[in-house]
């Protein structure tokens, strides 16, 4: 009989790094694992608190740059080295917004010096002088992914790390490079708040495979019925064409594209 499997998840920052719905995201990491029979533990790992070492899958929300101040601060030194240490040793892990820039290795906001972040992704994020705000789709690995960005920072990716996803309709890292978030090793970063998961199901069930290795469990997940998933990623789709379809420089073809009708699968 194969043992009990159990998935701990390290929710990075719970009270300062949580805001456009990131904390569905540690929902949905417990629920799709729970509907498989494995045992979610969810660790809230905030101001002050420890790293442990049997983390399997970190999650690190967005915040404002007033949240991201103090939290740089508590990553300094040792708990950062840890959290880098457990990433290059192939912990899963999911940054979004604030928490993907202080992933990286700094981020310098407007009105305050520099934030050294813990250089888990070879990253840097300047803010810029507008905000992205809107919906999001991207392509990837696992498929298109759509999601919600609100953010002034701009993010540049340097050679050691590779983009998460390709912009379809939106801004991502910087706006300009057509990039969007970071991927290393089984960490994931991103600007897409929503939450992303509850509407990408196969990017979840990847972090929750990623994690389920780390520690030597069977990582096998049975598929689940993503009915209700695929109609909200459809949706936000539809929503993100129709928002885009006036950003300057689109293409005749890419505005009539905004109406075409989304296929139901
Ligand atoms: N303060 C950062 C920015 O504006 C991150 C914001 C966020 O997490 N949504 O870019």
């Amino acid at each position: 009989m194969s043992r009990q499997r159990t998935l701990r998840i390290g929710w990075l920052y719970p009270t300062k790094m949580n805001i456009y719905g990131d904390r569905g995201n540690v929902i949905v990491l417990s629920q799709r694992a729970a509907w498989r029979g494995i045992e979610p533990q969810v660790v809230e790992l905030d101001i002050g608190d420890p790293i442990p070492d049997d983390i399997d899958v970190f999650f690190f929300g967005g915040g404002q740059d007033q949240e991201q101040i103090a939290v740089s601060n508590d990553l300094a030194g040792p708990k950062g080295d840890r959290l880098r240490s457990a990433i290059e040793d192939g912990a899963a892990a999911l940054a979004v917004c604030g928490g993907y820039q202080l992933f990286g290795h700094v981020y310098r906001p407007h009105d305050a010096p520099p934030l050294p972040g813990i250089g888990a992704f070879d990253i840097e994020t300047d803010a810029g002088s507008e905000r992205f705000i809107g919906n999001v789709v991207a392509e990837s690995q696992w498929g298109e992914l759509v999601g919600f960005e609100n953010h002034s920072g701009l993010t540049w990716l340097g050679s050691g790390v590779e983009p998460m996803a390709r912009i379809v309709h939106g801004r991502g890292n910087n706006g300009q490079d057509g990039t969007e978030g970071a991927k290393y090793r089984n960490a994931l970063g991103c600007y897409l708040h929503g939450s992303i998961l509850p509407k990408n199901p196969a990017l979840a069930d990847w972090l929750i495979a990623r994690g389920l290795e780390y520690r030597g469990q069977d990582s096998e997940l049975e598929s689940l019925p993503d009915t209700l998933e695929e109609r909200a990623h459809r949706s936000a789709v539809a929503r993100a064409r129709i928002e885009r379809r006036d950003e300057p420089g689109r293409s005749l073809l890419a505005r009539i594209a905004a109406y075409a009708p989304i296929p139901r699968s």
